[in-house]
């Protein structure tokens, strides 16, 4: 099965977005990124609901 571009846009507003076609990489820098510059934490789950197809 191909793998589809998946992209995720930071809902704060910030112009953070990650486009991959590996989830769990969208997932670390999601995180990341959230920690870093927004000192939040963020669930696998709530990253999942936010990802959408490129
Ligand atoms: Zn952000």
């Amino acid at each position: 099965m191909a793998e589809a571009m998946k992209k995720i846009e930071c809902p704060s507003p910030c112009n953070f977005s990650v486009k991959s076609h590996d989830e769990k990489e969208i997932i670390e820098m999601v995180k990341q990124h959230a920690k870093k510059s927004h000192n939040m934490e963020i669930s696998e789950k709530e990253i999942k609901a936010m990802i959408k197809p490129a």
